[in-house]
């Protein structure tokens, strides 16, 4: 490879982003292109925080973690076919993806939470806004530094859609075809970093969606437009193509918010899974609770299904003033939005919502005595923060429904990040990470593994594209 190579960066998303500054330090010339007008994809709508075992935060919090627990954790929540070398790669890089962005980009991620799945707390977010728009608002300045101040090692180009790879005769990856508003382009590189996202929005007739989970296609999205899955039509339309893993596999995420001014909106925003880790509960339309809040996504998705077959919804998600105190950003952000709606007590909310106040008042009765370990919760719950609901204290509630969140499956890629075929030999020059890869997660990906797959292969893509 060329003393300095250029490295071509597809998506400009965390897992771009992250690829992009990695490159860098290893002294190459970054190009990235990205189709919207501004760079952050879904990166930056992310809410609840991202994953890292045995790191600082959590051993000021006191939290005793290791990559091996994070490991198993990943490895039952992947199911049986889970990839050990992908797992591997994620969850011993977690502790050192944190610290490059608390240390190189200055990123607050003191705080940690547990999610669903997690043996321990171990999503961390900042005290701030939202997570994903710390992180890759930080990158992107920092980026846009380089762009400034070095003279040719960094070209950022927006509104730019790659619509083709580039090969020399021997399958070699060369660059990419581009369009934006004036033509279609060719730019040229040594390397080549997929970095498009998923496809979860991807609702086109013969799209991913259609084609592999027509079950889903009449589901909500809280992706944005840009996750059409671009980068799995470029990587396996080569001569030799990609291989694909598990595309079929699609996380439904549980909370997206049905908002009352527009109760059938294709796209929702999300109602983050830190909710629940603050202590949220879930109820029917009957006041009761049906499911461990903390269960993997696609259990508690499953559980809601079941209410909603059985004319039992709908569901809401309810917060005392103890859990929305320990996200108030969050809950503020969705209070002004009207998806979150504050009653000055449960009772209120009881009459307004025409459910039993009697079934209520046992829900939060039970739930609080769970709390405190003077009972056993039926559906499992054992973990509890902020537990104790009145009936006479005030309550945030929001109204929720499952919504198509992260695609599992992706480009097949070793633990370097290269792109395999279906041979499984590297595609020379072709490198992927973020959403876009598959097999990592298999049949469900827990909360802040995403985030923190975007920059641990990100900055493995970087690194090993630069190098080689
Ligand atoms: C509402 C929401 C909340 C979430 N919260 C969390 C969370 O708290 N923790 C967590 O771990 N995960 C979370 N996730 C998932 C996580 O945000 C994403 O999976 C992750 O950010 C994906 O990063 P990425 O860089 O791979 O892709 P993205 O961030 O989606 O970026 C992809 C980029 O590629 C560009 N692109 C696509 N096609 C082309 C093309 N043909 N040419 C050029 N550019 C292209 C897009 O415009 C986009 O900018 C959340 C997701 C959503 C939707």
């Amino acid at each position: 490879m060329a003393n300095q190579p250029t490295i071509l960066v597809i998506g400009g998303g965390l897992a771009g982003l992250s690829a992009s500054h990695t490159a860098l330090d290893h002294g190459a010339r970054v190009v990235l292109l990205d189709k919207k007008p501004n760079l952050g994809g879904n990166s930056v709508k992310a809410s609840s925080g991202i994953n890292g075992a045995n790191t600082e935060a959590q051993k000021k919090h006191g939290i005793s973690d290791s990559v091996q627990l994070f490991y198993n954790d990943t490895e039952t929540s992947a199911g049986t076919l889970s990839r050990p070398n992908l797992i591997q790669a994620l969850t011993a890089n977690s502790a050192g993806a944190l610290t490059w962005l608390t240390t190189q980009f200055k990123i607050d991620l003191s705080l940690v939470s547990r999610l669903g799945g997690h043996s321990v707390p171990r999503t961390h977010r900042g005290t701030g806004g939202a997570p994903g728009w710390a992180m890759t608002s930080a990158l992107i300045k920092k980026l846009q530094e380089v762009e400034s101040s070095q003279f040719n090692r960094v070209r950022v180009r927006q509104g730019a859609k790659v619509i083709r790879l580039l090969e020399d005769g021997s399958g070699k990856i060369v660059g990419a075809e581009y369009e934006n508003e004036e033509g279609r382009y060719e730019e040229r590189a040594d390397a080549v970093i997929i970095a498009t996202g998923g496809y979860a929005a991807d609702f086109s007739d013969h799209g991913y969606l259609s084609k592999y989970r027509p079950d889903l296609f009449a589901f909500p999205t809280a992706s944005g437009d840009h996750a059409t899955g671009d980068g799995l039509l470029l990587a396996t339309s080569l001569q030799k193509p990609a291989a694909l893993l598990d595309i079929e596999k699609i996380q439904v995420h549980p909370t997206g918010f049905v908002d009352p001014k527009s109760p059938m909106a294709k796209t929702k925003f999300l109602a983050a899974e830190a909710l629940r880790g603050a202590g949220a509960i879930l109820i029917n339309g009957s006041g009761e609770r049906f499911v461990n809040e903390l269960e993997r996504r696609d259990v508690v998705s499953g559980k809601m299904h079941e209410v909603i077959k059985a004319g039992e919804a709908p569901i809401r998600l309810i917060l005392n003033e103890e859990s929305s105190a320990a996200l108030k950003t969050h809950c503020d952000f969705y209070l002004a939005k009207g998806l979150m709606k504050r009653y000055d007590s449960g009772e209120e909310f009881a009459i307004e919502a025409k459910l039993p106040l009697e079934n209520l008042r046992n829900t939060f009765g039970s739930h609080t005595m769970y709390g405190e370990g003077k009972a056993t919760d039926p559906l499992g719950k054992t973990y509890f923060d902020n537990s104790w609901y009145s009936v006479e204290k005030p309550v945030l509630v929001a109204e929720i429904t499952p919504v198509l969140h992260y695609t599992m499956g992706g480009i097949s890629v070793d633990s370097s990040a290269r792109v395999l075929d279906s041979q499984g030999v590297p595609i020379s020059g072709l490198y992927a990470a973020g959403e876009v890869i598959g097999g990592v997660h298999v049949r469900n990906r827990l909360g802040g593994s995403s985030l923190l797959e975007a920059v641990v292969f990100g900055r493995i893509a970087g690194e090993t594209a630069a190098s080689l």
